[in-house]
């Protein structure tokens, strides 16, 4: 059984924050000089403006794991994922159901990322950080979705889980976006190496547990959906209490 239509959600995302760009771009802390200050600032607002952030969402229930040479496999209904490894097995244990995303800032960003490349290194490196930035602000958006839908079944979620943390392999990738018609809905194309293009891409699973997580969430303070949560504006709480 499955829930989430999977449309296509578009994100509005306004700004990014200027130190987790710089973050992106290795900095540890020395002072910024206003010159550089301000070539972030134009080149996060060039990737505001150009990007098209959005995203498909779509809620699967856990159907049996099973082992494979040896291995945990998770797997979920109505699909032909197979989610193997011990970073699986420790994620799902206890999970009734698992949110499977996939995000995109758009062709029009990974053309200027393009065209950045061949007229300055620096616009480059400082907009390929803002894009970082933004993807992963639109996987937030996202996750926000799954934590409602979550919340609406009286269930908690974990942290965000995306092929290559762990033990999990980009190899689930292919089964991943086609799971969610990713290609078609979100334009989203696979290497042979499994890299996406448009390379500011996400892919991830949210779990859907009975029971808190050691990472669920038990205060707004700080929660990474805040931006985008839609049980706040309600009065409600992903941590059963009202806001
Ligand atoms: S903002 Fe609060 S209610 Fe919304 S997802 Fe975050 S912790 Fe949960």
């Amino acid at each position: 059984m499955t829930a989430g239509a999977g449309e296509v959600l578009s994100f509005d995302i306004p700004s990014v924050d200027r130190g987790e760009v710089l973050r992106y771009l290795g900095h540890a802390g020395q002072e910024v000089d206003p010159a550089l200050e301000g070539r972030i600032d134009a080149d996060v607002e060039r990737c505001i403006a150009v990007s098209r952030p959005a995203g498909v969402v779509r809620i699967f229930e856990c159907a049996e794991a099973g082992e494979k040479d040896g291995r945990f496999v998770g797997r979920l209904e109505g699909t032909a994922l197979e989610l193997p490894g011990e970073s699986m097995r420790a994620y799902l244990a206890g999970a009734r159901a698992v949110g499977v995303l996939a995000v995109t800032l758009g062709m029009a960003n990974e053309r200027e990322l393009r065209r950045l490349s061949l007229t300055s290194r620096v616009d480059e490196l400082i907009f390929d950080a803002a894009s970082s930035a933004l993807v992963e602000r639109a996987a937030d958006a996202a996750e926000a979705r799954v934590v409602r839908e979550a919340a609406e079944r009286g269930l908690y979620t974990n942290y965000r889980f995306s092929p290559g943390y762990g033990d999990l392999p980009l190899s689930v990738q292919p089964t991943l976006l086609a799971t969610l018609d990713a290609q078609r809905r979100l334009g989203i194309a696979l290497s042979s190496t499994q890299l996406m293009t448009p390379t500011k891409s996400v892919t991830a699973l949210v779990g859907l547990y009975g029971a808190p997580q050691e990472r669920t969430r038990l205060s707004c303070k700080g929660c990474i959906c805040h931006d985008f949560c839609l049980l706040r504006p309600t009065g409600r709480t992903c941590y059963g209490k009202r806001h």
